[in-house]
């Protein structure tokens, strides 16, 4: 596999496709991937620092840490992607091409580094005998707290609420393809957890925090083992200030090719904005906010089609309520609604028809765990999230 030199925050640093392994007999197995988007760097730098910790401290630890490297050529040219995003491109038919057809001479680019990622993960599986953890990181281009984004399923809250930083729900919805999803559909615990700006070192540091605990929630290291994971909690804690602990994406602005799509400047992560304010220009004139909420992932980079995210607070509550729907299986009253009926050859899957379902809201699907998979025209279609309650082996 290949091994490239990158220029990360004015020193030069050697990556390789696995960043690193760290087992001690049998247990969970946690998987961090970093710069599947190649100027992301910085999951990669706080995989190296952990791994080290963890080598030069030799704590009691049971299972596996194991570091991916996402996209490596881009990672050596510190650019999003080459020819296509390589964090948008794993969906079902796209993985089936990759596994039934052998590597030709021809391919490269994100082919090359989706082949190379799918081999390395899936050897990672193969050889796990506890349950996986998989955890993806990110930076963003806009400066602001760290926050983690997940599937809404309970096995992954559970995991999620470890983390002392924002939750955000729908986020992974608005997007097809991504690594998180294909990965949360084999079974495992999966969540995405964005750091800060590209360049920041807290953002590196807010990812060393991350790793600590996935490995304390995972239940591969004590807490008390090391003190840098006793640290990890403080560290997140103070990075997040007065914000909510859940929110739900309500809106994404798409940036379609050649829309001179141009953010206003100095929006941060969780800046409270207000419907009809002016975010953004592009060639149609001003993009004005569609609601009142809270801005995520400004896109302040060439590079991406998501412009920003408008993301509202959600109580405890409702997410006690959802729980307590999805343990007693309320979606089993699903295809009794008016206006929803079963899709015809998905299974989990129903079309909703918006003209008489109207007062179905994408809230009550994704309190009882269904995730929107398509709109056309007058009918969503939604899924119910595989694997909820319990993991792949029961
Ligand atoms: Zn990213």
């Amino acid at each position: 596999m290949s091994v490239l030199s990158v220029e990360v925050q004015g020193s030069t640093r050697e990556f390789q496709r696995i960043v690193g392994s760290f087992k001690r007999d049998d247990g969970p197995t946690v998987v961090c991937v970093g710069g599947i988007h190649g100027n992301e760097a910085s999951g990669v730098v706080a995989l190296k620092e952990v791994f080290s910790v963890l080598q030069s401290k030799r704590p009691s630890f049971r299972g596996e840490l194991v570091g991916v490297a996402g996209n490596l050529s881009a990672l050596s040219r510190s650019l999003r992607y080459i020819n296509e995003d390589l964090n948008r491109i794993w969906t079902p038919e796209r993985v089936r091409q990759i596994k039934t057809t052998a590597p030709s001479p021809f391919e490269d680019g994100e082919d090359v580094e989706m082949r190379e990622l799918l081999a390395a993960l899936e050897a990672v599986f193969d050889r796990s005998r506890g349950e996986v953890y998989f955890m993806d990181l990110h930076t963003s281009s806009a400066f602001g707290a760290p926050f983690v984004l997940l599937g809404d399923t309970l096995r992954n809250r559970r995991f999620a609420f470890e983390f002392p930083v924002p939750v955000i729900l729908g986020l992974e919805e608005q997007i097809d393809g991504t690594l998180l999803e294909y990965v949360n559909g084999l079974g495992h615990v999966t969540l995405g957890f964005e750091a800060g700006e590209h360049h920041q070192t807290t953002s590196v540091e807010n990812q060393e925090a991350a790793i600590w605990i996935a490995l304390m929630a995972a239940g591969n290291l004590e807490s008390g083992s090391v003190s840098e994971a006793e640290e990890a909690r403080n560290k997140l804690t103070a990075s997040v200030d007065h914000l909510p602990q859940v929110l739900e994406i309500r809106y994404r602005h798409e940036v379609k090719p050649h829309d001179d799509f141009v953010m206003q400047k100095g929006f941060r992560n969780f800046q409270k904005i207000h419907a009809r304010e002016r975010l953004a220009t592009d060639r149609h004139g001003d993009v004005l906010a569609e609601c009142d909420g809270r801005i995520l992932l400004p896109l302040y980079q060439g590079l991406g089609d998501d412009g920003f995210f408008i993301g509202r607070d959600i109580k405890p509550f409702w997410l006690r309520v959802s729980s307590l729907l999805r343990y007693l299986r309320a979606d089993r009253l699903v295809p009794w609604l008016p206006g929803v009926r079963r899709h015809p050859d998905q299974p989990n899957t129903f079309v909703v028809n918006r003209q008489v379902a109207r007062w179905l809201v994408p809230q009550i699907f994704h309190l009882l765990g269904f995730r929107k998979k398509r709109v056309t025209g007058d009918k969503i279609i939604v899924s119910r999230r595989l694997y909820d309650l319990r993991g792949p082996n029961g």
